[in-house]
């Protein structure tokens, strides 16, 4: 059987968090033949440690057979020790009042501290996801302050954007989810992502075409996508968490399992394509295979995607100058 590999979970007691072990430990993040280790982390106070040791509990009553191995830690030197795979998914929520620029830098510094510590301890190969938000932004800080590692293995989380998008396209052309290929959402996981069905297509149909209403992509489509996370804690009273565990639990399987050609988003380091700056950790399509990630090129973008494109764009950079102090 396969040797155990080593995956981190930071905000390990949180509500994403508990969405979330639990299907990692059940392999449905890494394949059904691969044994884990969890490595947790939480803020060392009393009370999140405590909740986290009824986490694993929990997890320890599930008796798991791929679940090899589980830990708790209040530091990332020790949570991180040859990890290879990082879910960072633990971020200070944004509290009423708060400015932005506030919440940026209480982030920052919680990203910049966990990059250092995945340099200095982790897996040379560690995979990264950044959920915690303001997910690109966090997840461009801890690239930054993991200069040894290499840049590319460094992830934000957009396929929620990509997920939600899937469902309202598939409910407005009377299709299945599982029909549609070549979505994909651009930019920053916020509102202004901009999710493109433009290449989208259904058995060989284009989605495009079949809506064939630009005032419904403008005026309904977007907002819903973009505003989803905001309706769900008005019904629910509480944020998403079982779907936002589910598209990190995606976004890792394809990244290293592979997508078999099929298009996913994932918020990667431009390397400069569709003229997005170099090092911008902006939502893209791309392709998966062999543990790579591979950016969809040479697709067109018309006035309107590039007008929505440079807001997303804009929204990132300023993100990336109200830390550029930080880092
Ligand atoms: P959640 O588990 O609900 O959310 C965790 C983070 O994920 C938040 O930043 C949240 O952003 C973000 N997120 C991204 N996408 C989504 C989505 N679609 N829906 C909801 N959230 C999303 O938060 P909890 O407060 O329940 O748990 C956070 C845990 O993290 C706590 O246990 C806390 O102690 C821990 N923590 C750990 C740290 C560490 O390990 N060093 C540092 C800070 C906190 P948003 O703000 O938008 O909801």
């Amino acid at each position: 059987s396969k040797k155990p590999v080593r995956v981190a979970v930071t905000g390990a007691a949180g509500q994403i968090g508990y969405a979330l072990l639990f299907r990692i430990a059940s392999g449905e993040m890494l394949g059904k033949d691969q044994p884990v280790i969890l490595q947790l982390l939480e803020v060392p106070a009393e009370g999140p440690q405590k909740a986290l040791k009824g986490v694993m509990m929990e997890l320890e009553d599930c008796a798991f057979p791929l679940l090899a191995g589980m830990e708790a830690h209040g530091d990332p030197m020790t949570a991180f020790k040859d990890t290879d795979y990082a879910l960072l998914v633990g971020s200070m929520p944004r509290k009423q009042g708060m400015e932005r620029a506030e919440l940026l830098s209480i982030n920052g510094k919680i990203f910049i501290g966990q990059g250092k510590a995945l340099d200095a301890v982790a897996s040379r190969n560690v995979k990264v996801l950044v959920v915690g938000n303001p997910a690109n932004t966090n997840a461009y800080i801890a690239m930054k302050s993991a200069p040894s590692l290499p840049r590319e293995n460094f992830t934000a989380m957009l396929r929620l954007d990509h997920n939600r998008a899937l469902s309202q396209v598939a409910a407005k052309t009377g299709t299945k989810v599982g029909e549609i290929e070549k979505l994909t959402v651009w930019g920053n996981h916020s509102p202004t992502m901009y999710a493109d069905y433009r290449f989208a297509t259904v058995n060989g149909k284009s989605v495009k075409d079949m809506i064939n209403d630009q005032e419904w992509n403008a005026n309904v489509f977007l907002p819903t996508v973009g505003k989803r996370g905001a309706a769900i804690i008005e019904a629910r009273g509480l944020s998403s968490a079982a779907s936002a565990a589910n598209a990190a639990i995606d976004h890792m399987r394809d990244w290293v399992l592979g997508s078999s050609g099929k298009w996913v988003t994932m918020g990667v380091p431009s390397n400069g394509e569709y003229g997005i700056p170099k090092d911008v950790m902006f939502g893209f399509p791309v392709t998966t295979q062999g543990g790579k990630y591979e950016i969809v090129k040479g697709l067109e973008i018309d006035a309107f995607s590039q007008e929505r494109i440079n807001k997303t764009l804009k929204e990132l950079q300023d993100e990336q100058a109200g830390v550029a102090h930080l880092l």
